[in-house]
């Protein structure tokens, strides 16, 4: 069994959002880093994200040119899933369907070492299915990281049927390695956090779509009427609507009728409207 001074090389499956913040995270705290995804061009979008990254935090004078030179270094971007075969720990960040999180489970069964942990950042799905697909279901477990990733604290360690304690002993030290801060959530629909947040945001969706206030006036009601960050449109488009759906139907298969996604959440994912990452969702972005 490794213990958390055991673990020198991290795997990241997935460039995209949490997948570059994670690489990011980990390569800050000194780990090296083997980040994949399925094309050169996301891989390369991936690094592009994190460089971008770094450079912000330099400029803020939060972080030297060394530390993030050094940082970049420790990451490589591969298509290759064989480069994943030397990591004690895999981080899974690809997209949030069943299907596919299970068909890389099973890969990364066969690449990885049997001692090797394998996390998913999984929002809401079951780490028990997606343990199903491995033969090795003790050393499966949720690590679900929060957006932006090298800005926020929280963890969310998720403990799957056939979690191993000293596997979720292990990801507590990752994570708190990696300057996070955990809380443990049993392998229910959505975690603590979605469970809660998603019908919130449906319920802002809902309240604009029937005309109870302006965008403005409902993100601005929640903002200084509840002493919240942002206000349910605005973490909606920061958060992408299709990542909002995606989650607010698994929650509503596993949970039914009170998780019913918005008509208007729904519609604006059709039209291609996903929020800031597009450039509009329930705002406008500029580029
Ligand atoms: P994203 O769409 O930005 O990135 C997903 C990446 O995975 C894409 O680049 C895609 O090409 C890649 N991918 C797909 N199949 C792959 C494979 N077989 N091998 C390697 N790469 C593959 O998505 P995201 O927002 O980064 O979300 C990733 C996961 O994190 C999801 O499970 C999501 O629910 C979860 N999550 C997202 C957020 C958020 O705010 N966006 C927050 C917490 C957790």
């Amino acid at each position: 069994m490794h213990g958390v001074d055991d673990i020198d090389t991290i795997g990241v499956v997935g460039a995209g959002t949490m997948g570059h913040g994670i690489s990011q995270v980990a390569a800050v705290n000194g780990y090296e880093v083997v980040m994949r995804d399925i094309e050169q061009e996301l891989v390369d979008e991936g690094i592009a994200g994190i460089e971008d990254s770094l450079s912000r935090f330099v400029e803020k004078d939060e972080m030297d040119q060394q530390a993030a030179d050094a940082a970049r270094e420790r990451i490589t971007g591969t298509t290759d899933l064989d480069a994943l075969a030397d990591c004690e720990f895999v981080v899974e960040a690809v997209v949030e369907n069943m299907d596919v999180k299970q068909d890389v489970f099973a890969d990364l069964d066969e690449v990885t070492p049997a001692e090797t942990v394998l996390a998913t950042n999984t929002s809401t799905l079951s780490i028990t299915s997606i343990a199903s697909a491995t033969d090795r279901p003790g050393r499966v477990v949720g690590l679900h990281f929060m957006n932006p990733v090298p800005l926020m604290e929280g963890v969310e360690l998720v403990v799957g049927e056939k979690t191993d304690p000293e596997v979720v002993d292990l990801a507590h030290e990752l994570a708190d390695s990696m300057g996070k801060t955990t809380w443990e959530s049993d392998d229910k629909p959505g975690f603590v956090t979605n469970r809660i947040l998603m019908p919130w945001l449906a319920e802002g969706i809902r309240a604009f779509d029937e005309g109870v206030a302006s965008k403005a006036d409902i993100d601005q009601g929640m903002t200084l009427g509840t002493n919240v960050p942002m206000g349910p449109l605005t973490l909606a488009d920061h958060i992408g609507l299709d990542i909002c759906l995606d989650a607010m139907e698994t929650l509503h298969t596993e949970l039914g009728d009170r998780y019913q996604p918005p008509y208007l959440l729904k519609r604006k994912v059709e039209a291609g409207d996903l929020g800031k990452k597009s450039g509009r969702g329930f705002y406008e972005y500029e580029e």
